[in-house]
């Protein structure tokens, strides 16, 4: 079965930076020959993750900063800090939950989402970071 890999690098500003890549995957499986199968979208790296939401600027700028900071908050206490002289066990501890990685369905050259639900990364590291993403699909031509 065919197996295409595609790479491409974001600039973030961290601290919880969301950042839509629907049209940059879409791009990218558009360049490729697999119609149908399943796309993986992954980033490298402990400190980011990639889900989905409805990309918009109450829920990307606000609503998710605040429910992060309710279960890993940044002035938390932890042992990642203490143990590595670190500033980010939040951003871990964030990125662990989220994950790094979805896989979504291909269907006839098209990612099966809503109209509202865009491939957004979120960065939760404590600083700016280039970040490299990879969509990997599995699938026929
Ligand atoms: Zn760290």
């Amino acid at each position: 079965m065919p197996v295409e890999s595609h790479r491409f690098t974001v600039a973030s500003r961290g601290e919880t930076h969301v950042l839509d890549l629907t049209d940059q995957v879409e791009g990218r499986l558009g360049q490729g020959q697999i119609r149908n199968g399943t796309a993986t979208v992954h980033v490298v790296g402990s400190t980011a993750s990639i889900t989905t939401t409805e990309f918009e600027p109450g829920l990307a700028r606000t609503d998710l900063r605040v429910a992060y900071e309710l279960f890993a908050p940044v002035d938390g206490e932890y042992e990642h800090e203490k143990t590595w002289n670190d500033d980010n066990g939040h951003s871990h501890v964030r990125a662990s939950v989220t994950g790094p990685s979805i896989t979504i369905p291909l269907i006839d050259g098209k990612l099966a989402l809503g109209t509202w639900q865009q491939v957004v990364l979120i960065d939760f590291d404590t600083r700016r970071r280039d970040r490299t993403v990879i969509v990997q699909v599995i699938g026929d031509c």
